[in-house]
């Protein structure tokens, strides 16, 4: 028995679940190679951006251990698809500010932090990459945090190190408006980048071991970073511009200089970002995915929860009905071709927006995880790149990043 089968069917709290799994599981495995099983379930896979949070904070009836048949993430799914760790993200969205925001993303750290205290058997708070490895080697699933969106610090530094206390390993500097100190790629430019503070920020985030994520990010304040930090950063959720035109992705350039930077692409599965055919007939259909999300998030009366996983159900049910063009699983797979052929393997992982956006057909969820690794090992890649791109380009910079800290503080 493998690893991850003995944490099947010893984690699992009811029978029910175990043998809804192992029909599920037997039935997924059926079409993956042997030699692809077992590579993916020795590899360390990591999930570098889950908006789950949403769930745990909007809907009181919502168990992560249940499985679900609506949303795209919980317990026993994960253990399905083989997932070993998985960040998850603290968002509130950015027409949010001031104390209300940062009020609202400490009850997110709670939430998150809560649901690990009850689920221990299955779930362990990580904040290092060391953190990481133990829970695999516990056979538990390693939660971490990312804060997406810097407008959450309410232009207070200080907020920034009470974050990074609390076990938040990374930030997106914006989400999709700008701040008071950062451009967002889906707004107006208003700072040419980074302000002043917003280069403390960076510096902050250098001392403190936190992780600089340019997801959401303008292109410009892509640049300023790049030319700042004094560690590799991570784009934790971003697929490619030359691919799908959303200022969202990143360009061949930006991807150049991640990689020459040390950092990390983690190619996001959203529709809207993974197909071009897709991003034009759904702007057409229902505005930017900005004002869509924003306009969803009304109807549903300021439920985030709501508002994402309904986008999710009106976007599928469109491409089913063939009002929009019907994004396949497989475009995932040729973002990942395209990131590594421009910024090397060493600089692509997964991060896959899973709750927060509108997953292609064949990739419902996180139990089919493993597709992506049996279509890696049969488009030739080895194993060493595969294991690379499942977790270990993420788990690099991470220790990288905890380096640089140390350096930093040996240097004052
Ligand atoms: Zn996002």
């Amino acid at each position: 028995m493998t690893r991850k089968e003995f944490a099947m069917s010893t984690s699992w709290t009811s029978m029910a679940f175990v043998s809804a799994a192992v029909m599920v599981s037997s039935a997924h495995m059926i079409g993956q190679a042997p030699a692809s099983r077992s590579l993916h379930e020795h590899a360390i896979v990591m999930d570098a951006h889950v908006d789950t949070t949403q769930r745990l904070i909007f809907d009181p009836r919502f168990d992560l251990g249940a499985r679900h048949d609506d949303g795209n993430v919980d317990i026993p799914r994960m253990r399905e698809g083989g997932l070993d760790a998985v960040f998850f993200s603290i968002w509130v969205p950015g027409e949010v500010t001031g104390p209300i925001a940062l009020r609202r993303a400490f009850d997110q750290i709670d939430a998150v932090r809560e649901v690990v205290r009850t689920h221990t058997k299955d779930l362990v708070l990580a904040t290092t990459a060391a953190d990481v490895r133990r829970a695999a080697r516990e056979r538990r699933i390693a939660v971490l945090m990312g804060v997406e969106g810097g407008h959450m610090i309410d232009d207070d530094i200080r907020q920034l190190r009470n974050f990074a206390a609390l076990g938040v390993r990374y930030m997106t500097l914006t989400h999709f408006k700008n701040n008071n100190w950062a451009d967002s790629s889906t707004d107006t430019p208003v700072h040419n980048g980074l302000t002043v503070f917003g280069k403390d920020v960076i510096r902050e985030m250098n001392r403190l071991g936190m992780m600089i994520d340019v997801s959401h990010v303008a292109d410009k304040t892509f640049d300023d970073v790049i030319e700042l930090t004094s560690a590799p950063v991570v784009a934790s959720h971003s697929s490619s511009r030359a691919i799908a035109n959303h200022p969202r992705n990143m360009t061949d350039d930006m991807m150049r200089a991640l990689a020459k930077n040390g950092g990390v692409i983690m190619i996001n599965y959203h529709a809207a970002f993974l197909s071009e055919e897709f991003r034009v007939a759904s702007e057409k259909r229902n505005g930017d995915v900005a004002s869509a999300l924003a306009e969803m998030s009304a109807k549903c009366g300021g439920n985030e929860a709501c508002s994402t996983m309904e986008s999710e159900r009106r976007d599928r049910q469109a491409m089913t009905a063939g009002q929009l063009p019907k994004v396949g699983w497989e475009k995932i797979l040729e973002h990942i071709d395209h990131a590594v052929r421009v910024a090397g393997a060493d600089h692509v992982g997964l991060g896959s927006d899973f709750d927060g956006a509108t997953m292609p057909f064949g990739m419902e969820d996180v139990s089919k995880l493993p597709a992506i690794t049996d279509a890696l090992v049969k488009k030739g890649y080895s194993n060493r790149d595969i294991e690379k791109i499942l977790g270990g380009n993420m788990l690099r910079v991470m220790e990288a990043v905890e380096k640089a800290t140390d350096r930093l503080a040996a240097s004052k």
